[in-house]
């Protein structure tokens, strides 16, 4: 039977999920975490509800795709390795280069490593795990998946900065945007849900996990998204500050006596958000633990989450003159019931309205605004990894 593998390649993890195609059928999935170092953990999750786990020193993502399937084949998830007839890989930059999925060859490795600079953790730790199966599995379809591509339809208007133009014309410096798979899958889902066509509507979705971004979807097209250049900007997330006034780089490195601007990136990325401002944890089940207690920094962190997610809620439905729905999706999307009310609570005047039972749901997909709510609010679980199976099995149908 033919599979497919789609891939999510860190500098240290290789995470991955194996599908049937086209049933569509997730076979198994897992992660090794720690490539490079000491005791690399290995886990693979496979039939019904089994767990494979080991831990051994995986020198690098080349070593972790021969064992991975050595291991699928020892297991008996497959029966020969040549069953695995595509991968898919995703990845974070595709610059204004790609605006949709691409077969991948070596001048595609060439164009994905050009574009480095916009994406520099991400875009050469997934080249590693494209060359990784380029070595192991030379000649199975392999496709590159861009986090940016569903956004290259934005227009000038919503991507450029207000900054001199030969910016943008030199150094490429405007916004791409990012979770793009999920924002295209939960969208189109949405116009399935409310039977209308894609190209008819107007949807906000809400993608709310550790990193959050909320796009404008206008006929069946991102119109705009709240990250930028990079992930770092737009509403508040687990550990990155969201939108902040580029003044307090050199205020606060001044303070902060850091003299590598890098150190004061790093902190926006990883020490801010809602795990800087409360204290407690980046995580929201720790958050809403904390509130509950009655910590006030948690308390204030829960609620500038809602309020920037909120602005963009706003400012999108106003940029479309108006919104057939709003979709939530992701962690705290798909399991924050108190976050959702809290953000649209805000549109009674609007005659936008939750219905407190059906929102008071996790993880499952469901219309969760009153029957005349004017417009139609949803959750949607994400789907990142179908969304580039389907993709390789798209290329796969065009060879044959
Ligand atoms: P990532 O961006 O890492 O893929 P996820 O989409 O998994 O993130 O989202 C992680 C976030 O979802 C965390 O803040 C986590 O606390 C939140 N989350 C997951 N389950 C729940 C829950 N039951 N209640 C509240 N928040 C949850």
């Amino acid at each position: 039977m033919a599979k497919t593998i789609a891939i999510n390649a860190g500098s240290s993890s290789l995470k991955w999920t194996l599908y049937e195609m086209p049933a569509e059928e997730t076979i198994a999935s897992g992660i090794v975490e720690r490539i490079g170092l000491d005791n690399s953990i290995f886990t693979i999750k496979y039939g019904e509800g089994k767990k494979y786990e080991d831990v051994l020193d995986i020198n690098n993502h080349e070593i972790a795709v021969e064992l991975l399937l050595e291991k699928l084949d020892d297991l008996g998830v497959l029966t020969d390795i040549n069953e695995i007839e595509g991968v898919g890989h995703r990845v974070v930059a595709g610059g204004e280069i790609f605006s949709e999925s691409s077969l991948i060859t070596d001048e595609v490795i060439e164009q994905i490593e050009s574009l480095n600079d916009l994406a520099p953790l991400h875009n050469p730790a997934n080249v590693t795990g494209i060359r990784a199966f380029k070595k192991v599995l030379p000649n199975i379809t392999s496709v590159a998946v861009f986090d940016t591509s569903f956004h290259q339809t934005m227009p000038a208007v919503n991507y450029l900065y207000s900054l001199p133009y030969e910016y943008y014309e030199d150094f490429d410096a405007r916004k791409y945007g990012a979770h793009g798979t999920s924002h295209q899958f939960v969208a189109e889902r949405a116009a399935e849900i409310l039977d209308k066509p894609f190209e008819d509507l107007k949807i906000i979705t809400c993608h709310l996990g550790n990193g959050a971004s909320i796009t404008a979807v206008e006929n069946g097209k991102s119109i705009d998204t709240s990250m930028g250049f990079t992930p770092l900007a737009g509403v508040t997330m687990g550990t990155r500050t969201g939108d902040i006034d580029a003044s307090l780089i050199p205020y606060l490195m001044n303070r902060l006596e850091l003299t590598d601007v890098q150190d004061m990136i790093d902190i926006f990325n990883n020490q801010s958000g809602l795990k800087g401002i409360s204290g407690v944890s980046s995580d929201m089940r720790d958050l809403e633990a904390a509130e509950a207690e009655g910590n006030e920094r948690a308390e204030i962190a829960l609620r500038i989450f809602e309020d920037r997610v909120r602005n963009y809620v706003a400012q999108y439905m106003v940029k479309m003159e108006g919104a057939d729905a709003i979709v939530f999706t992701a962690g705290i999307g798909e399991n924050a019931p108190e976050t959702r009310q809290n953000i649209i609570n805000n549109f009674k005047f609007l005659g936008i309205e939750l219905d407190e039972e059906k929102n008071n749901v996790r993880g499952k997909e469901r219309i969760i605004s009153t029957d005349d709510s004017k417009v139609k609010v949803i959750l949607i679980p994400t789907d990142e990894e179908l969304v580039i199976a389907r993709d390789v099995e798209y290329f796969k149908n065009l060879a044959n």
